[in-house]
């Protein structure tokens, strides 16, 4: 068994200790309810660190008051369990009162980034990511952390905070994983009946019907959008957005021809789950949907 720790001290240590000894420390931040997409950046982190230490840690404050933080799946057992299987070589599960102590006030804010995309329908979620994940740099000291490309905005968000705190820590960008039908890997995905799930397919559909129209020359930020958007105009399916962003500044880009660096994204909700998806044109392949 890997050693399991809630005290931030204890974390703080072990990661001393690890460098003190020239052992490199890689870091995967999660909520827990480890799926495939996490193993991938566990597997991913070993080879930037001999330690590859994994934190569970349901984050209170970035979740609005109407959303899914108490229902949010807690399955400390089996997130021990897969992250061992894959390779790390601890796992850091605090609690809320831990990372959060009595009388705190401070917040990390990096409003530019935050300000599209899902900061427009989840306000303060990304000073909740940016704080904690700021926290978690400031107790692991100099290490390599892997972000899965599945969180586009908050990978943007969290190199921005790095690169302006001039925190010692190397951010890696992972692929998205995504299960068999096409839809990406999520923790959320449990809440999905049978029904819902095949209609969230129309996600990677659309993001799979962009990415055709790129590839055939299709350059127009209009044209580009509406394919999207048609893609995911279903019975069922309630778009929160569906954008096409400048994949450095995330700016939307509404009109005109698509930069270089294109983000498709993508937020719907699938009856009460809210499931999120994109790709950048140019950059990486189509998603292969069942
Ligand atoms: P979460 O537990 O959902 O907060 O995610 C923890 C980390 O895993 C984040 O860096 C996510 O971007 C990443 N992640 C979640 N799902 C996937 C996926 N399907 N593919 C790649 N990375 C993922």
């Amino acid at each position: 068994m890997i050693p399991v720790v809630h005290e931030p001290e204890a974390f703080r240590e072990a990661a001393r200790l690890s460098r003190e000894r020239g052992r490199r420390v890689a870091l995967v931040l999660t909520m827990g309810a480890l799926h495939r997409g996490h193993g991938s950046l566990i597997r991913l982190a070993r080879s930037y660190g001999e330690e590859v230490f994994v934190s569970v840690f349901v984050n209170p404050t970035q979740f609005g008051p109407s959303e899914d933080f108490a229902k949010y799946p807690r399955t400390l057992e089996a997130d021990v369990s897969l992250a061992m299987a894959e390779g790390a070589t601890l796992v850091f599960a605090p609690e809320a009162a831990q990372m959060y102590p009595e009388g705190e006030e401070t917040r990390v804010t990096v409003p530019r980034l935050s300000q599209y995309l899902c900061g427009r329908g989840r306000p303060g979620h990304f000073d909740g990511v940016a704080t904690v994940v700021t926290k978690f740099f400031a107790l692991a000291g100099p290490v390599t952390a892997i972000f899965g490309r599945k969180d586009y905005q908050q990978l943007m968000v969290i190199r921005a905070l790095v690169r302006d705190l001039l925190l010692p820590v190397q951010v890696v960008g992972a692929p998205i994983i995504r299960a068999r039908d096409g839809l990406a890997e999520s923790s959320r995905n449990a809440y999905l009946g049978a029904s819902e799930r095949e209609r969230a397919l129309a996600i990677p559909r659309a993001l799979g019907g962009v990415h055709a129209a790129f590839g055939s020359g299709e350059r127009r930020a209009e044209a580009l959008r509406r394919t999207l958007e048609n893609h995911l105009a279903q019975p069922g399916l309630a778009i929160e957005y569906a954008e096409l962003a400048d994949a450095e500044t995330l700016e939307p880009i509404v009109a005109g021809t698509v930069p270089d660096r294109c983000l498709v994204a993508v937020a719907v909700r699938v009856g009460n789950t809210r499931l999120i998806d994109n790709l950048v044109l140019g950059e990486e392949s189509a998603p292969e949907v069942s």
